[in-house]
């Protein structure tokens, strides 16, 4: 089994002209509602792999959040450890996209701050032979207490450093593997951490896994429609792989098809559409 403890968020996208100015307004073209947050993407890609998916997090009170719960429900995902919170807002991205392709995007944590101590609880389902994926987009401390009672428990966790935040030495060297984009892995060698295990992908150019390189599954650039959740895509594949017992090369391989994937459409997960 696979379980994420992590983000959900509904991501509101609109296209501008031009950003507005402080104090300004401007007119938005459309308004979409899209399934976003590391987490819940991981997840979802967990189980499209084939993996038993549990998804443990938090979503506020409102309809995006009844939205996501049904939508992970949907695609078979485990939602018995989704908690709702009452009088706080779902995890929301609102995302502007200017004509000249750049972002402007305010995140609203929201639910994604209240997990506790009921998530880390969760994790006592997990035993040997399972994986718990973990993202950084929720509570730090839930993070490292969450890594640390998995591997007491005989799991595995792969941990995905992302957005980069410093971590104790301890959950960096429990991670099996740490996954990291370039940037990510910047930023831990310049803090001196050392992970005991370590991926790292390199967009178009594939992965490397402690010194283990493949190179990625082509992409005509005709067919890239948008490279957001590749990361999280490549991560809850390989969590899947993991899971059912495959060694490092064919775990590598299917993170390596399911990023290829994730970059044809449009949006961080199949059929985005909240
Ligand atoms: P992130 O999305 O977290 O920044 P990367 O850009 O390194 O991470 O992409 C993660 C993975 O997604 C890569 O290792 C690769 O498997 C896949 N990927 C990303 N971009 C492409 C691309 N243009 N062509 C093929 N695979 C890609």
């Amino acid at each position: 089994r696979v379980m994420v403890l992590g983000s959900l968020n509904v991501d509101l996208v609109t296209r501008v002209q031009r950003h507005p100015r402080p104090g300004e307004t401007v007119l938005g073209d459309g308004l979409r509602r899209l399934a976003g947050g590391k987490g819940a993407n991981q997840a979802v890609a967990a189980a499209a792999a084939g993996a038993e998916v549990l998804m443990v997090g938090c979503v506020g009170d409102d309809d995006g959040g009844a939205a996501y719960r049904a939508r992970l429900a949907d695609r078979g995902i485990d939602v018995g450890a989704l908690r709702t919170c009452d009088g706080v807002p779902s995890g929301h991205a609102m995302i502007q996209v200017s004509d000249d392709g750049e972002n402007s995007i305010v995140v609203v944590p929201g639910a994604n701050d209240a997990l506790d101590e009921r998530e880390v609880a969760a994790v006592d389902l997990l035993g040997p032979g399972d994986v718990l994926v973990l993202q950084l987009e929720v509570p730090r401390t839930v993070v490292c207490v969450a890594a640390r009672r998995a591997v007491a428990r005989g799991a595995r966790v792969v941990l995905n450093i992302a957005p980069y935040a410093a971590l104790p030495p301890d959950v960096v060297a429990l991670a099996d593997p740490l996954v990291a984009n370039e940037h990510e892995m910047q930023a831990l060698a310049e803090s001196g951490a050392q992970p005991a295990s370590l991926l790292v992908t390199f967009g178009a150019n594939g992965a490397s896994w402690d010194g283990q390189t493949l190179p990625a599954v082509a992409v005509p650039a005709d067919e890239v429609a948008d490279t957001t959740g590749a990361g999280d895509a490549f991560c809850g594949a390989l969590a899947a792989a993991l899971a059912r017992g495959s060694d490092r090369s064919d775990a590598l391989a299917a993170a390596l098809a399911a990023g290829a994937d994730a970059v044809r459409h449009e949006g961080a997960q199949p059929e985005p559409y909240l």
